[in-house]
């Protein structure tokens, strides 16, 4: 039997987009990815335009536990602002970060 997900992963972007925006745009998407890579999150800066943030998520986890890399992946682009090389990866900015993001996924 297949439960329904707690959280909706569509529902959740809108969340975050609203109501913990980084400094840049973030670009989502659920694609194909190496096994035992759940997600990641990456600053791209084109050669034309502003930089954005390219989140990527495993589609091959469950709707859930999209919704939990995202919500990871989403705190890196929060965390990092716009000086990303001064951010330790899973630092106390990061944890802050989680903890802001999570909120926003909780509190609708
Ligand atoms: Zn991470």
């Amino acid at each position: 039997m297949k439960s329904s997900p707690v959280f909706e992963f569509r529902q959740a972007v809108g969340q975050l987009r609203v109501l913990v925006p980084p400094v840049w745009r973030v670009k989502v998407r659920r694609c194909a990815l190496p096994e035992g890579c759940s997600g990641d999150c990456s600053l791209v800066t084109p050669k034309k335009g502003d930089p954005y943030y390219s989140v990527r998520v495993n589609r091959s986890l469950s709707e859930d536990a999209q919704t939990l890399i995202l919500l990871h992946e989403w705190s890196h682009a929060l965390s990092w602002g716009s000086e990303s090389h001064r951010i330790r990866h899973h630092g106390p900015e990061f944890g802050i970060a989680y903890a802001r993001a999570w909120s926003a996924l909780i509190e609708e």
